[in-house]
């Protein structure tokens, strides 16, 4: 495998375990091939963000062939803004 695609590998894995951002509309979208993956835990709300572990199902993704598993962080928008003007008032 060439040197370059081990390089965008290894960020890829990386982005996976550190996060990815969770869009309600399209889920987590996976960090190598782009696309929609299937949500394996779901872990409960923490003030106002949220941690899923996904998993790529694509055939010949390599995440997928790793079995990797994904991190997205879901962040509540209006439960965050709720937190910012609590922040300002004290
Ligand atoms: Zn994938």
């Amino acid at each position: 495998m060439a040197r370059i695609t081990l390089i965008k590998i290894a960020e890829a894995r990386r982005l996976g375990a550190n996060g990815i951002d969770y869009s309600p509309r399209l889920g987590a979208v996976c960090p190598w091939c782009g696309n929609k993956t299937k949500i394996v835990r779901t872990m409960p709300w923490e003030d106002s963000t949220r941690i899923r572990y996904h998993l790529c199902q694509t055939t010949g993704c390599a995440m997928a062939k790793m079995g990797d598993t994904i991190k997205s962080i879901e962040i509540d928008p209006v439960d965050e803004k709720k937190e910012e003007a609590v922040c300002r008032m004290k």
